[in-house]
């Protein structure tokens, strides 16, 4: 089965106004797209507003990073899970 070729994304939409140019955060980012001399978003008009608040949650060059809170350990239970592992 042939495959079908890559269509040509239709750029007119981001130069007419509504969209505004990406920002130095969206660099490297796989929904950047050129229309003309200008980088546009392909998701948002306008970028800089998705960043206000940290990350752009459609980056796909940069994802938030997961702290794991460390598990605290109550001593009294910790101790007589011991003192059981010790009697086997
Ligand atoms: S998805 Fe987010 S990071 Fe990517 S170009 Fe758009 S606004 Fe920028």
């Amino acid at each position: 089965m042939a495959k079908a070729a890559p269509q040509q994304e239709d750029t007119s939409k981001y130069t007419s106004g509504q969209f505004q140019t990406i920002i130095d955060q969206c660099e490297g980012c796989g929904r950047i797209v050129t229309a003309g001399a200008d980088k546009f978003c392909r998701t948002y008009a306008v970028p800089a507003a998705k960043w206000r608040q940290g990350l752009c949650n459609f980056a796909t060059h940069a994802k938030p990073e997961i702290v794991a809170a460390a598990a605290k350990i109550n001593p009294l239970k910790a101790s007589k899970r011991a003192a059981a592992k010790k009697k086997k």
